[in-house]
């Protein structure tokens, strides 16, 4: 089995996760994609995050419908943030004779030697750099990588938590479960310093 690991902070997921997760699945012919939320410190930045178990649950609400996609909370479970290596190493243990292929943004790419253990993480997972046309890949990747090329679509959490709090739709920039959830649970509604300038 070909067996893909996303993994974000997904707060909340919307369009362009999915478009790339889809082409991803399609570049690499995986038979499954894990999406997996990070735990993330309650006020990194500045910005308070909304609470893991309904980030859990926008995951879901995505990914449901999809066959290909499934949602781990293996990192939610665990106390305080997450290693990758370790999130590599508990997948491959459950998932023996899968060949693991983990999936990061072309930013991330260039910070892995400065990761826990890059070299474990190479040797357990094939690393595949989603890049959006136009975005650069780093000219000499410490580590080796597959280069998945995904259609742009210029579509961030930042955008829609923005647009939440200034009363636009966001209707068809996030499934229409995952609206559901932000407007029961009225996330977003205040603006975040951070967001502001980014
Ligand atoms: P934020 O705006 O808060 O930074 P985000 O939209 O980048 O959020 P994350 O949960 O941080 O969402 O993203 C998880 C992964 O998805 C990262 O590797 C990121 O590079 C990738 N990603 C985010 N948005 C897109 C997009 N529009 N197209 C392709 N990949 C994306
Ligand atoms: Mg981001």
């Amino acid at each position: 089995m070909r067996l893909g690991l996303f993994g974000g902070t997904f707060d909340p997921p919307h369009l362009g996760h999915l478009v790339a997760a889809s082409e991803a699945c399609d570049a690499l012919r995986l038979d499954r994609l894990l999406w997996i939320p990070a735990a993330v410190h309650p006020l990194k930045g500045g910005r308070v995050r909304t609470p893991a178990p309904l980030r859990l649950e926008m995951a879901a609400a995505a990914v449901a419908g999809d066959p290909r996609f499934g949602v781990d909370d293996l990192e939610l479970k665990r106390q305080g943030p997450s290693y990758t290596v370790d999130t590599l190493r508990e997948v491959r243990d459950r998932h023996p004779a899968a060949e693991i292929f983990f999936l990061t943004g072309a930013d991330n790419l260039a910070d892995l030697p400065r990761w826990r253990e890059p070299d474990e993480i190479a040797r357990i997972a094939t690393l595949a750099v989603v890049s959006r046309e136009g975005e650069t890949l780093p000219d000499d990747p410490a580590y080796p990588a597959v280069h998945v090329p995904v259609t742009r679509v210029d579509v961030s959490s930042t955008l829609v938590r923005g647009r939440a709090a200034t009363g636009q739709t966001l209707r068809y920039l996030v499934p229409d479960a995952v609206r559901a959830v932000i407007e029961r649970e009225r996330l977003y509604r205040e603006p975040s310093p951070l967001d502001r300038i980014r």
